[in-house]
Order: C-alpha cells, then structure tokens, then sequence
C-alpha cells in the first residue's frame, strides 16, 4: 500500500512561509523537500544528494526560514543567522530569488542579501552592516568580507548551507572555504546539496557536519521515462543544421527550448543560420557580461523568448579565437568570469520543454546537467541529442551511465526519416553559404558590443525602473549574413507528407513584442498535437512503416 506523502501544512511552518508555498502554486513538496524539511526543522546536519530540479533550494531555504522565525519570537536582535554559499553568482541570485519569494509575507523579519554579485566589496559594505538574517554569496566574497571585517559570523551564526557542493570545488573555491571555516562559530546547523558525493564533498562532509543524515533519493540523477523522454538520432555536421531548421520550422519542436554547442562561435553560427529562416533565438555564453546573461535568463524564464542557444563550457573552447574576436573587450573580462560561469550548472531555467543537444556533451556529467534543465520539478520535458560518428563514443558512454543508473531512464533513437526532409537540403546549404566564418566573428563581436552596452544601461538605468527592463530584449537578429528573404517561408510542396495541414507555416513570430502580452502557457501546442509535445509523438513507428508498406 502507498504511503500518504506528507503535505507543507503537516510540518508546523510558520502560515506566512505556508502563505508564501501557496503562492507559488506548489501543491504539495517535491521528495527531498519532505524528506529533508522535517530532519532540518529537528535540528539535525543533513548531506543532500539531489538531482538539479528535484527542488533542493526550497529543501534548506524552508528550515532556514522557519528557523529564523522561530528564534526571532525570543530574541529580536538583528543578527547575521544564515549563510548559504554558492558556486556562481548565477546561483547567487536564484537563491536570493527564492528566499525572497519563500518570505514575501515576512520579509521584515527574514531580510535576505546576496553578495555574491560584481559590485565592488567596499559598496557592499553598507548592506552587510544592516546585518541580514540571511547571507548568500560565494565563498570567496564572503570571504573577503569576512577579512574586511564588514561580516562577522562567531557568534550569529546558526545555519550554513554549502549548495552544489561539488561545483564549490571544482570552481576551485576550496581553499577560501577552508579559511571562512575559521570565522564561524564551533556550533551551528550544517547542509550541504551537492548533485553527486565526489571524494571532494565527502571530505567536506567530514570538516563540516556533525552526525550527518545523509539523503540519496534518486537512484537516477535524471527523472525516469515517464517524465523525461530522452532520444538521439545519428546525424553528420551538414545534416544537424537541415535537422535544426526543419524541427523548428515544421513546429516539431515548439515550447521553450534549450539548443547546446560545443563552443561559443557555434552559438553565432546557429543563430545566423537560424536567422535566415527568421527563427529568433539568444545567445548565452562566458562571453556575456553577467547583467545580461541574468537578464537572458530572467526573460526567457517570463516567456520572452522560446529558444536559447547556449554552450556550456567551463572554459572558453577557442581561447585564440575569442580573444581575436572580442578584442580588449574580452581581455578586460579575465579568466575569474570564465571560472565561475557554466550555463548548464545549478541555473533554473523554467518550464523548459526541449533541451537538443546539438552537440554532444563532452562529458557524462555534462549530459546530465544539461539535460537536466527540462524536466525539473514534476513537469515533463524531452531531451533530442544529435550525433555525428566523432561522437558516438560519448554517446555509449551517456547510455551506458542511464542504464546503469536507473533501467526507467534510457535514451531512444530517434524515429526520424531523414529523407523527408531532403527537399529543404537545398534551402539548407543555401543559407550556410551565407554563414561564413568572417560572418560568424563579426557577429560575436557585435553581440558582445552590444551586451555590454546594455550591461552599463542595465546596471544604471534599469536598477531605478525595473519596469523598462522588458524593453530590452536579446534575440534580436545580428545580420551580418546576407539575408535571403524567400527563406523565410515554407512553400507547401516542401513539407513532408505526414505534415501538411498540421502547422501553419506563417505562425512563427517572434513571441512579447515589447507590451505587456502574457507569455504563453507551458508546452501547449496549438496545433493538431493536442497538447503533446511534438518532438515525442512526430517519430515514425513500425506501424507506420507497415502502414505504407501495405498502401504501396
Ligand atoms: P531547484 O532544484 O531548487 O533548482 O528547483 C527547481 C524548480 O522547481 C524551481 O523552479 C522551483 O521553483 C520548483 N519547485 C521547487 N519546489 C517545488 C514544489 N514543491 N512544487 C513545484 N515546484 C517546485
């Protein structure tokens, strides 16, 4: 027999947090929520193994928050109680998002300060005197802190949390975590999240915890078949591009979407290529100035846009070219940026429906963080990983690392004929023609340009009208390929049989234009799918095979 799962309002949070769950629409918590929520709130030090969208942050942010509301009915001083260290800045802010948003109703008494941002440590000395409950920041910020004696932790302190734990370590933040350990006081309440127990975080574990509950609820780190979809076609260089355009153009992949590349100039050579057909899409990458990059992930998150280019590298894959193409620009950055920045890692994206691959992740763990961003919470996603023969080895590696992991999460050839398609090959070559690798550098030059720009206006103007934000998007077309117009449309003969009358070729428009319009909601295809993403039910099955068979 099933056992009752336990609800938000069975574990005596304060009604304002419960208030604030309510808000956010979460019936009921996600599994490690309600395994862990209870542990901390007795007081106990917990290691979470949780996979990236099991909804870990609200794990600790709840225990941290009810915590400080309970101590404060005894003792109203204004105190630094909390402190969550984090990889990225990235992280910073979503974290800080969340609290926020988990104390709306008691904001008063839960004050919350992220320091993990760029602004310079002496201009955020005012906001660390105020002394917050809770403090969120890298290690190495607050650190810094820490030294400057704008932060003192001895004897406030009564929580830390440690999150993504093994990416604190591999950003190689270790030793300013070793040193910040000497500031705190020798008790308090100890978490650590981390997506997998490396050696690194179970010697952490040793300096941190005390008698430790250690949580491992997923035997996979990826939700099981039911939820996440994953599949892999077979496809060499050329074809990855007349796949791309067709899978968006046919409306075989709608909803919002996630396309990763292997480096920073395929990012502008998709986009250019995409732009032919006058398919909008972002950039993200290390390149980008942290304000923008924030703001991509804001907007996309709002609805904004329904495709994301993004690569994933830890380091820049073409030093040489970068530095070419970008210049001082991008020598001004330094390499700290590089360090901390990976976009797949601990950034939620919402509502993300697809993540394609483009191409394929060079490690197992980065498959798994990439495709990690769909199917997050308990929404469903698909993941579509194209792969040419230099990758196939990585592939048996990903597939021998799902099967081992869980036999309900696997990765299926995707059921695609390419043949039908063959008819747009033409229109294909015809727009890469167009992306020349001067094209390609112009465009990453102009991109960076341009972000910076709205990384300045951002930071002045935008901090005081926080409305105007929306004005500025970031999928705008660069243009420096020749832009042939008829590639825009679709002419019928071209779709393939299965498709006609399924999709209206004109319909994709770019989404918000600069109003107040409502993104729309989740995954809903408008067209004959019924509510199905695309991607999963456009494959061809034996039975269709049959079917033609026994038609011709
Ligand atoms: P995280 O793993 O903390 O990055 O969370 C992933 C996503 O799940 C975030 O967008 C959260 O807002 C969402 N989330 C967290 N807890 C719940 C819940 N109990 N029900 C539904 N969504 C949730």
């Amino acid at each position: 027999m099933a056992t009752e799962r336990l609800q938000f309002h069975q574990m005596g949070l304060d009604d304002r947090l419960l208030k604030a769950v309510a808000d956010l629409g979460w019936s009921q918590p996600t599994l490690i929520q309600e395994k862990a929520i209870p542990l901390a709130l007795e007081g106990k030090d917990l290691l979470a193994r949780a996979r990236t969208g099991s909804g870990k942050t609200a794990a600790y942010a709840v225990p941290v928050i009810q915590r400080i509301l309970a101590s404060k009915q005894s003792v109203s001083e204004q105190d630094v109680r909390a402190l969550i260290l984090v990889p990225t800045k990235e992280l910073g802010r979503q974290v800080q998002t969340m609290m926020r948003q988990l104390t709306a109703y008691c904001s008063r008494d839960v004050r919350v300060a992220d320091i993990s941002g760029k602004a310079d440590v002496s201009a955020q000395r005012p906001i660390l005197m105020e002394k917050p409950d809770v403090v969120v920041g890298t290690p190495s910020r607050v650190l810094a802190h820490l030294n400057a004696r704008n932060l003192s932790l001895q004897t406030s302190l009564q929580m830390l949390v440690v999150d993504e734990a093994d990416l604190v370590f591999s950003f190689g933040f270790e030793d300013d975590l070793k040193n910040l350990l000497c500031h705190l006081p020798k008790i308090y309440q100890s978490f650590l999240m981390s997506a997998t127990l490396s050696d690194d975080v179970q010697a952490l574990k040793e300096l941190l915890l005390h008698n430790p509950v250690t949580l491992k609820l997923e035997g996979s780190q990826l939700p099981d078949s039911s939820q996440l979809q994953q599949f892999s076609i077979q496809c060499e260089e050329e074809d990855k591009f007349l796949l791309i355009y067709t899978l968006i153009k046919l409306q075989l992949v709608k909803g919002k979407t996630l396309i990763f590349v292997g480096a920073v100039d395929r990012c502008y050579r998709l986009k250019l290529f995409l732009e032919q057909f006058g398919i909008p899409a972002c950039v993200l990458n290390s390149e980008l100035p942290i304000q923008s990059r924030s703001h991509i992930i804001t907007q996309f998150n709002q609805g904004f846009y329904d495709c994301i280019i993004a690569t994933d590298e830890r380091t820049v894959a073409d030093p040489a070219a970068t530095s070419k193409a970008a210049g001082k620009i991008k020598n001004k950055g330094g390499k700290a940026k590089e360090k901390e920045y990976s976009v797949s890692r601990g950034v939620d994206f919402q509502d993300v429906v697809n993540v394609i691959n483009f191409d394929f992740p060079a490690t197992v763990e980065s498959y798994i963080h990439r495709v990690g961003r769909t199917a997050r919470a308990d929404k469903p996603g698909t993941a579509l990983s194209f792969v040419s023969h230099t990758e196939t080895a990585l592939l048996s590696e990903v597939e021998e690392m799902l099967t081992g992991d869980n036999a309900e999460s696997s990765l299926k050839p995707y059921q695609f004929k390419m043949e039908t398609i063959e008819g747009f090959r033409y229109r294909c070559r015809d727009a890469m023609r167009s992306v020349t690798k001067q094209a390609v550098r112009e465009a990453r030059l102009k991109e960076i340009k341009q972000e910076l720009l709205n990384s300045e206006k951002l930071k002045t103007y935008f901090e005081d009208n926080p409305r105007d934000l929306q004005l500025l998007r970031h999928d705008q077309d660069l243009h420096p390929a020749i832009i042939k117009p008829h590639l825009k449309n679709i002419p019928e003969y071209l779709i393939p049989e299965d498709l006609r009358g399924r999709f209206n070729p004109l319909s994709n428009k770019r989404r918000l234009k600069r109003t107040n319009q409502k993104p729309k909601p989740h995954g809903v295809a408008k067209s004959s799918f019924k509510g199905k993403n695309p991607l999963r039910s456009f494959q061809y099955t034996k039975r269709d095979r049959n079917k033609k068979q026994s038609r011709s």
